[in-house]
């Protein structure tokens, strides 16, 4: 497999027009007409790249999408707010309007990549939380123009490379997060590359259904359970919680073991597992989290995530935490600073681990200026 050509590989950017396709989808809060920033990390994140361009005479201009607007304007998707952060930490860079207003975006419609690189002489991807997509903006640009992967999709997939190809053991993952359909690919991979798995979060409902333990009302989704029995069956250790926390059936906090009673619903992991589950982060040398323990933006739920997260940050492994909701939990914990490495991209990160390559990597390997 050839290299991902990086921003050494641009050749000389002076005087030069460079699409920066960015990953500036950030959270925002408040009436549609007059949306706030909540955390413009990664508007931040892509500055170290706009910079490394700028300060060598490029005129930069960045794209992104912005929540689902389903290829028609929506008030509450514009990228103005964002536009205006923009001009405040890297003045002078443009920001076309959200990529996904158009339908030839998510269409990858050859007439829309042209719109984009009309009057553009380099393109550049920084956009990770979005290399998973064959977009237009991800996909077409590398096509026609000598093309670059920006600092953070370069470090990315160095350390989600490094992961899946070369992981200090023991190599201990930990997923939990709402549905197990979203991460079954992974979790298939992972029982090849890591020596175990912890399973917390709603998922693990479906894998105890498939032990045969009544679940009760938690999350579990019924046309997954053959295929979790499946994947226990392949005899790697999958680790599972032995207590629950949650809210039985008259919605009073309870504590319960492995098997729910009707109408209870398990919403957290319990001490003993999260203790447990800590225990395995502190013996090993590789740890990946993605997805929450528990519903933690409640904070009656939110221990187990804590312990997990507090392991993480305690243990002497080499960590990488990904996901939007785990890096969330983690920066509610002000533990954001003590793993080794957040990245930008849920799906994106999890589809690399699982597949070793995605759609925006492969479009900058097969650029003009790769030979
Ligand atoms: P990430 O964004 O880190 O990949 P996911 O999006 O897969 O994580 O899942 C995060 C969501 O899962 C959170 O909103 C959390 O409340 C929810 N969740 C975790 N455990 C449970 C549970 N037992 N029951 C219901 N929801 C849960
Ligand atoms: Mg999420």
């Amino acid at each position: 497999m050839s290299r991902v050509p990086t921003l050494e590989d641009l050749g000389d950017v002076s005087g030069k027009r460079v699409l920066v396709r960015t990953d500036f989808n950030v959270p925002m809060t408040g009436p549609d007409d007059a949306r706030t920033i909540v955390d413009d990390f990664r508007i931040r994140a892509t500055l170290p790249t706009i910079e490394w361009l700028t300060s060598r005479g490029a005129q930069v201009v960045c794209a992104s999408h912005l929540g689902r607007p389903k290829g028609i304007f929506v008030e509450k998707y514009s990228m103005k707010p964002v536009r205006a952060r923009l001009a405040t930490l890297a003045p002078g860079v443009e920001l076309l309007e959200n990529l996904r207003f158009n339908a030839g975006e998510e269409g990858n419609s050859p007439e829309f990549v042209a719109s984009l690189i009309r009057g553009i002489d380099l393109y550049v991807n920084d956009a990770f939380g979005a290399a998973h997509r064959s977009h237009a903006s991800i996909v077409g640009p590398a096509r026609t123009l000598p093309s670059a992967a920006g600092r953070l999709l370069e470090r990315e997939v160095e350390v989600l490379g490094n992961l899946r190809e070369k992981p200090k053991r023991p190599f201990v993952v930990v997923l939990g997060g709402a549905k197990v359909s979203d991460k079954i690919g992974v979790i298939e991979s992972f029982l090849q590359i890591a020596d175990s798995l912890i399973i917390g979060g709603g998922m693990c409902f479906t894998f105890l259904a498939a032990l045969g333990y009544p679940v009760g009302d938690s999350l579990c989704e019924l046309d997954q359970i053959a295929t979790c029995r499946r994947l226990m069956d392949l005899g790697k250790p999958i680790y599972l919680p032995e207590d629950i926390i949650g809210l039985d059936a008259k919605g009073r906090y309870a504590t319960f073991g492995q098997r729910l009673p009707q109408g209870a619903k398990g919403l957290d992991i319990g001490p003993g597992s999260a203790a447990a589950f800590s225990d395995l982060i502190l013996d090993a040398r590789t740890v990946f989290w993605n997805g929450p323990m528990g519903m933690f933006e409640d904070d009656r739920f939110a221990a187990g995530t804590r312990t997990v997260a507090e392991a993480m940050a305690a243990t002497k492994a080499f960590t990488v935490v990904g996901g939007g909701d785990s890096a969330a939990a983690l920066a509610q914990f002000k533990l954001a600073d003590e793993v080794d490495y957040v990245s930008t991209g849920g799906g994106a990160s999890l589809e690399l681990l699982e597949l070793g390559d995605l759609p925006g990597l492969a479009a900058l390997r097969g650029a003009p200026n790769v030979h």
